[in-house]
């Protein structure tokens, strides 16, 4: 099995924004990275669960819903994909990110935590996913990081390059 691509950014220096992941078939891939991984507590659990819910939502009733195809917590806890058809830049997605999560803030319940239409819908926190949401706005807004470090990139022929 190859190692995929994610796997190969150095986790160490990631700092919390908003990266593209990949872009390919389409699609393109963005990392909406909310903790320091491995530096920070991740996102607990519940309160992912319930970002997970309203950022669904939210990019699903927004200005660019047509364009939407995925939105979903990583596996470690400290970020959520977004996944997008079209051409949109990071800074387009900061945009519409910062949008979500001052909408998030003023929402008094989650969408859709019923057992018809959740698979753990006691699995909630949303005072602390407003918790998370508000910090995430404000790096997004404050202290932005787009940039991956120390990528570095094999290609085909074996030469590497570290993609900065
Ligand atoms: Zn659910």
């Amino acid at each position: 099995m190859e190692v995929i691509q994610s796997f190969t950014i150095d986790h160490t220096n990631l700092m919390p924004g908003i990266y593209v992941s990949r872009r390919d078939k389409g699609f393109t891939t963005f990392d909406l990275r909310i903790t320091q991984p491995n530096k920070e507590p991740a996102v607990a659990p519940a309160a992912m669960h319930s970002l997970e819910h309203l950022m669904a939502t939210w990019f699903r009733n927004s200005e660019a819903k047509d364009d939407v195809v995925y939105v979903g917590p990583m596996g470690c806890l400290t970020g959520m994909y977004l996944i997008m058809t079209g051409t949109y830049t990071v800074q387009d997605v900061r945009q519409l990110t910062i949008k979500c999560l001052q909408w998030i803030l003023e929402q008094t319940q989650v969408p859709a935590t019923t057992p018809e239409t959740c698979g753990n819908c006691l699995l909630h926190d949303l005072p602390m996913c407003k918790w998370e949401s508000a910090r995430y706005l404000d790096r997004l807004q404050h202290d932005f990081h787009s940039e991956y470090t120390q990528l570095v990139v094999t290609l085909d022929d074996g030469k590497t390059f570290a993609d900065a």
